[in-house]
């Protein structure tokens, strides 16, 4: 493995890195690659989900082969609210959408952790605008990975799904996902993005590394 990629990967923490795997599993099943994965206040796991658009089955509990099917939904379907104090961190793979943070925001979670940002939804979590009832606690805090290539992989997971819709696309555009897009183009073009859905994450970490380089770099702000 390339020392970056390798260096990057033994980097991150067992719920990073099961958030990850738990993504790749939903590119190389047809879904929108993204993972998310569920622990408690001392790092234990409690719950993991994946985004299951495209499934026909799933773990009882968790949501499939509907819109409503993301990672987020899916890691918390399993966690008992009432079981615990808001005492949960959430670690996903994209940053979560309208849905999940509205689920999250119910959920027992004190903390969520975004590996890849989804710049259509920055300042979603925040719906103490709602209601009174919703003001009452703060928005639950949301910490970003640095920016760099991890990240980028982290987003490039979710771009790489036959399910995209170019109204979304051109939106992600818009707000400078251009370099991270274009290479995922190349990366359907060439036929490259079948070689490595049959690769574990960490050979496709690898591979994609110096080009997720550039691409992060030309998106840095
Ligand atoms: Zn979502």
């Amino acid at each position: 493995m390339a020392s970056g990629a390798a260096a990057a990967w033994a980097a991150l923490d067992d719920a990073q890195q099961a958030a990850l795997r738990l993504g790749w599993e939903a590119f190389q099943t047809g879904n929108i690659g993204v993972g998310a994965v569920v622990t408690g206040p001392e790092g234990q796991p409690v719950s993991s989900g994946r985004n299951r658009l495209a499934d026909s089955d799933a773990p009882r509990g968790q949501v499939f082969g509907t819109s409503l099917a993301h990672a987020e939904i899916n890691a918390l379907a399993n966690v008992p609210f009432r079981a615990y104090e808001r005492e949960l961190v959430l670690t996903t793979t994209l940053q979560p959408c309208l849905q999940c943070s509205a689920a999250i925001r119910m959920a027992p979670i004190a903390l969520v952790r975004v590996l890849g940002p989804d710049p259509l939804w920055d300042g979603c979590e925040n719906l103490t605008s709602l209601t009174p009832w919703v003001a009452r606690r703060p928005p639950t805090p949301v910490e970003h990975a640095p920016w760099g290539e991890l990240a980028a992989f982290a987003t490039l997971m979710a771009r790489c799904s036959p399910l995209s819709v170019p109204a979304v696309e051109e939106a992600l555009r818009a707000v400078g996902e251009g370099p991270l897009l274009d290479l995922v183009d190349r990366l359907r073009t060439s036929d490259e993005l079948t070689v490595l859905a049959a690769t574990p994450v960490e050979v496709a970490l690898e591979r994609l590394w110096t080009r997720l380089a550039g691409a992060s770099e030309a998106m840095a702000r």
